[in-house]
């Protein structure tokens, strides 16, 4: 199977804008990401918890295509 990389997006907790964070810095956890739309600050731990479960249905909708695919070859 070919290695995908999933797109996550992090959205603003507060407007749902998507958050560009400062490429420069590396966050970690406990830091604050500031929204540039309204000026929130996103918790990073709180952004990360939507952001892996987003991975996670894109993994899941991705695997479910591929065993589709699969099958499909199969009982040609
Ligand atoms: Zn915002």
């Amino acid at each position: 199977m070919e290695n995908k990389t999933f797109q996550i997006s992090l959205k603003c907790l507060f407007c749902d804008c998507e958050l560009k964070g400062n490429t420069e810095k590396e966050y970690a956890s406990g830091d604050m990401i500031k929204c540039q739309e309204c000026g929130e600050q996103n918790d990073y731990d709180a952004l990360m918890d939507v952001a892996i479960d987003e991975g996670k249905e894109s993994a899941i909708k991705y695997a479910k295509d591929e065993i589709a695919k699969m099958l499909k070859n199969t009982f040609k």
